[in-house]
């Protein structure tokens, strides 16, 4: 069917979703109510640029579904992102929340540009205009906004004085990810990689991996990847023996100094000339042989043509949607050798400390660091043994046990509240 969101991206949310549905046997009336958003917002953000002319950029910004509780997700600022890869985007965050108990339906926005191409005052510019373009459409109790690729602490601080200034009072629990000068919540930024690599842990566990000594490879070198890099290395012994971001593919067969790229990227932008690290064609770096392999950077990247190479003991899905369904059936075949964490569990630290945030701010009442990552680890350790045990005891792969339970959820919650009118 061509509708809106036609998309690769949405395709295989879409497909995804399908599975699920047959799965659970759920009815031809609720399976469209259930996949299509409720909302999607496209928005013309005009901005002048620091040579005087004026340029218009695309905006999206897909609310899920509403049977919830407000709907939260993140901003992605990309040259290639589009209203279906945002709306499916949003849809893995409807079923992540719920999966996490989260009191949330999903969203997720975008502005097509590049932002390493504007100049710091243009990007200001650009994110005050996007988010004052989305104000008629969000809210604490609507739609709460978040970081995710291309955007950061900065920029959410931004967006939340854009909209503080219109109501004309503060209003920090319009986004998470703020700086905590603003009000953000201790331990925010390193959420998403920190439960990655706590799920990473107990995965070895389950499948008696000793990560001490191991071998690891990362795709993405940004926020989430840089911080997974760093707690496989640091606090687990592993080594990094492949690393990339956009600017290519580097490797270290004795391991890459992970603190060392990360000051790296800081000081040039990208890993471009990384010292210490031979640099090899980006397609090969999936199928490099590791204990741990951590996709953490755009979606679509394991499909049919690759999956049956991939030689890896845990694929930690650290992206959203890195694994097409193509890939996921090679992975079904191979579930003895291959663990899969799937993506919406294994990045659920970043919406499950959001969430954190969000209930902070709306309070005023701060945690402490500890109290934080306590609490995070203390959700996923739940999300992820409910996944196990459906897992196990109805022997399904991991990734349908995930996204049933999230499903589910929603379902019941939409079956409870009723059709209006
Ligand atoms: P980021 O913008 O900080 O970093 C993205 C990284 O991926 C950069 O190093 C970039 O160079 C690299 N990259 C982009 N295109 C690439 C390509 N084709 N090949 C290899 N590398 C490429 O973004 P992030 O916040 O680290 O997010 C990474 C992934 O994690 C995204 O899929 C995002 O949706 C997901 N995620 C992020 C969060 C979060 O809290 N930040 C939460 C959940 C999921």
């Amino acid at each position: 069917m061509q509708h809106i969101y036609s998309n690769p991206t949405f395709q295989l949310a879409c497909d995804q979703f399908k599975l699920i549905a047959d799965y659970l046997n759920i009815s031809p009336d609720l399976r469209d109510r259930l996949m299509f958003p409720k909302r999607s917002i496209t928005v013309a953000v005009p901005v002048r640029l620091d040579n005087g002319t004026v340029r218009v950029f695309e905006g999206y910004r897909v609310q899920h579904h509403l049977s919830m509780g407000p709907t939260k997700g993140g901003t992605r600022f990309s040259p290639s992102v589009t209203l279906g890869e945002v709306a499916a985007l949003a849809m893995w965050m409807s079923w992540k929340c719920a999966l996490a108990g989260l009191p949330y339906g999903g969203a997720k926005g975008g502005v097509q540009c590049d932002p390493r191409r504007l100049s710091p005052g243009e990007l200001e510019r650009l994110s005050r205009r996007y988010l004052a373009e989305m104000i008629p459409f969000i809210g604490p109790h609507t739609d709460i906004m978040g970081p995710d690729m291309g955007t950061n602490e900065q920029i959410m601080a931004w967006f939340m004085d854009t909209y503080s200034a219109r109501q004309g009072y503060t209003v920090p629990e319009i986004v998470t990810g703020k700086p905590l000068s603003v009000g953000g919540t201790y331990g925010r930024r390193e959420s998403t990689g920190r439960g990655v690599v706590y799920l990473i842990e107990r995965a070895a566990h389950l499948i008696n991996l000793k990560l001490v000594g191991g071998t690891a490879v990362v795709q993405g070198f940004g926020n989430v990847g840089s911080i997974v890099a760093r707690g496989l290395t640091h606090k687990n012994g592993m080594k990094v023996i492949a690393i990339s971001d956009v600017s290519g593919a580097y490797r270290n067969e004795d391991g890459i100094d992970v603190r060392a790229a990360e000051q790296y990227t800081k000081e040039h932008g990208s890993l471009e000339g990384l010292p210490g690290a031979e640099s090899f064609p980006p397609d090969e770096l999936l199928t490099i042989p590791c204990d741990v392999l951590v996709p953490a950077a755009i979606s679509g990247v394991i499909h049919g043509k690759n999956a049956a190479k991939v030689q890896c003991r845990i694929l930690a899905e650290a992206a959203n949607g890195p694994t097409t369904v193509e890939a996921d059936k090679i992975f079904f075949e191979r579930w003895q050798d291959v663990f899969v964490i799937p993506d919406i569990l294994c990045n659920a630290g970043g919406v499950i400390v959001s969430y954190f945030e969000w209930v902070q701010s709306l309070q005023s009442f701060f945690w402490r660091e500890t109290e934080v990552v306590d609490r995070l680890f203390r959700v996923l350790e739940q999300s992820f043994g409910a996944v196990i045990k459906r897992s196990k005891e109805q022997k399904i792969p991991h990734r349908i046990a995930a996204l049933a339970i999230g499903v589910e959820k929603v379902m019941r919650a939409r079956t409870q509240r009723g059709l209006f009118p």
